[in-house]
This record gives structure tokens, sequence and C-alpha cells, in this order.
């Protein structure tokens, strides 16, 4: 069996950069895409602060020029998902959902960050159903009905401002008085006539049986309990590191992000980097990912150098 060079797992702007720099230094990187090939960048609207688009440019095209651009210079890219680890020793070892083994002197670690839930039985319940943490993906369902949209950080302000595009009331849920949200982004919000912010506002329960009919919200001021009709609730509030196959070999905090040492992408463990959102919870941008991205490329390209294994 061969052992790669350079094996990355996952496929966000952090991965896809690291295997164009991989690529171009001929260690001819194998890239496993994971579960949701092209990471959280699929389900954004349009990107208008990554530098060389001064028009913007949509989060799926974008990730598709960042594929094509890896795999110009010899990306294996490999739509399957690792889902079991070895990290130690010189060879490093992973498994495919399918339970093929592969081996590399490098791992990169690019597997980004998921949506965090509610954790309500009903948002369970209505999941697909009414239930969703894309807008992008699900808002088109609901063209010309009302919305809710929970979370008041940038990505709830960014999508309570597509929907509004779409649907005649967006209701915006924010459990606090204020928002974390970008100033930018908040101002949007406020100036976008058919978007209504309720401040101090929790939910409940999402209403519906086989379909969202609603959502049962509780002011946690007065503790008043009130419904408001929607056909769709839209869940913004964060994300969680994708790190979980990694517990127990690599040096993560307590909330799941892989650490690295300082000024490099190097993890606890020798040949293994990490980039992008599964070890950055402070700037979390896609311009932020590809250069660590970068950084875990060049990285592991000296480790095989070092090592004269290239
Ligand atoms: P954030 O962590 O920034 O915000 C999460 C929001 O959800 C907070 O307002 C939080 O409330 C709220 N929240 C968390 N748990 C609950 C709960 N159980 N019930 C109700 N509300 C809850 O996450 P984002 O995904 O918005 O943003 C992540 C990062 O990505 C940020 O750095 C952001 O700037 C960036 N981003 C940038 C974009 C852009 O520039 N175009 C677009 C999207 C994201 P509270 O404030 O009370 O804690």
């Amino acid at each position: 069996m061969d052992i790669h060079n350079c094996v990355i797992i996952g496929s966000g702007p952090a991965g896809y950069t690291a295997a164009i720099y991989a690529a171009r230094a001929n260690l001819k990187p194998v890239l496993f895409t994971g579960k949701e090939p092209g990471g959280q960048l699929m389900i954004t609207t349009d990107v208008e602060n990554y530098p060389g688009y001064p028009d913007g440019i949509m989060g799926p095209q974008m990730m598709d020029e960042f594929k094509k651009q890896a795999e110009r210079f010899g990306t294996d890219v490999r739509y399957e998902l690792i889902e079991k680890v070895e990290l130690d020793g010189d060879v490093k070892k992973m498994w495919t959902e399918s339970g093929e083994e592969i081996k590399a002197h490098t791992v990169v670690i690019s597997t980004g960050a998921s949506a965090k839930w509610l954790g309500l039985d009903s948002e369970t319940k209505l999941m697909n159903k009414g239930v969703s943490a894309c807008a992008v993906c699900d808002g088109f369902f609901f063209k010309g009905l009302d919305v809710v949209v929970v979370g008041a950080g940038d990505t709830a302000a960014e999508e309570a401002t597509y929907l509004a595009k779409l649907c005649p009331k967006v209701h915006m849920l924010v459990r606090r008085d204020e928002m974390r949200a970008s100033k930018i982004m908040q101002d949007r919000v406020m100036k976008t006539e058919n978007i209504e912010v309720h401040w101090n506002t929790e939910t409940v329960e999402v209403l519906g049986t086989e379909e969202v009919d609603g959502v049962r919200v509780k002011n946690n001021k007065t503790g008043e309990e009130s419904e408001i009709p929607a056909k769709a609730f839209f869940v913004a509030i964060g994300h969680k590191p994708n790190t979980q196959i990694f517990k127990n070999a690599l040096d993560m905090d307590d909330t799941g992000y892989l650490i690295t040492q300082a000024d490099s992408s190097k993890t606890n463990i020798a040949g293994v980097f990490a980039s992008g959102d599964a070890q950055d919870k402070v700037y979390r941008q896609a311009v932020t990912a590809a250069g660590t991205g970068c950084m875990a490329a060049l990285d592991a390209e000296r480790y095989l150098a070092e090592k004269e294994i290239i």
C-alpha cells in the first residue's frame, strides 16, 4: 500500500489551500472531502470580504474554483469521509467510511466546524420539515411565507437579510437586548423593513407535526409566552469544530478546537498539522482559514524535507 506524502482531511478554504500548496510542491496530496464537500461556504450567499473579488462571489462558486485550482496541480480529491485515525508514529494511518486504510507521512487537518442546534425535541422532530441551519440551501422552499431566524451573530444577520428578499416577514429571535453581529450587519438588519427583531426572546418550542407551523417563544425579561406563526425555523447560533475523531489523539481545548503551537500549524504530534476553523475559534474567516491551510502545507513540506522523505 502506498504511503502518501500528505493527506488532507477536509475541503473548505483551509483544505483546498493546503492542497494547492502541497500539490505545487509536488507532494501529490490526497484530499478527503468529508461529508460536506466545500465546507461551510457551500451554505453561504455572497462572500464580500475575500480579497480579489471586488464584486463579491457566491460561496459555492468560490469553493468550486478552489477545488479546480487544487486539481489543476494534481491533487487527488476523494469524496469520502475519514472516520478513524491513528496518528502516532512516523506513518499515520486513517480509515475511510468504506473501511479503506490510508497511510501517510503527514496529515493536514482541515475538518472545519458545523452548525450548532438549540437541542429542543421539536427542533429535531421537524428537521428538514421546516427546521434548517441554512437559509441559502432551504430559503427558496419558503418563498412567499413568513419565517423565523434564531441567533444574533453575523450568521443570523446574514440569514435574516437573505430571507427578507424571499419572504414577506422574517422574525429574528435575539436572546439578549443586543446583537453580537458586526455593526454593518446589524445596520442591514435594522434597515430591512420586513425583519422584525424580537429582543430578549428565547425559543420554547417549534410548533407543527408534519411541518413547521410556528414557534412558541418566551420573553426572558417578563416571562410572557407567545406564538409566532411561521413556516420555517432557521437556526443560526454558531458552530462546533469537527474534531471528534481526534479526541484522545490530539490536544484540544475544552470546546474541541485543536491546539496548534504558536506561529505554526503544528499539533502535539509530529507530522500532523491543523488549519482552518477546526483550530480557530477567534477569526473563523475564509481568508484566515486559507492562510492557515497554506501554513499547514508549508509545515508539512518542511517536515518531509527534514525527514528526507522528499
Ligand atoms: P457567533 O458565535 O458569532 O454568534 C452566535 C449567536 O447565536 C450569538 O448571538 C448567540 O447569542 C446566539 N446563540 C447561541 N446559542 C443560542 C441559543 N441557545 N439560543 C439563542 N441564541 C443563541 O456565530 P456566527 O455563526 O454568527 O458567527 C461565527 C463567526 O463567523 C463570527 O466571527 C462572525 O463574525 C463570522 N461570520 C462572518 C460573516 C461575514 O463576514 N459575512 C458571516 C457569518 C459569520 P449571544 O450573543 O447572546 O451569545
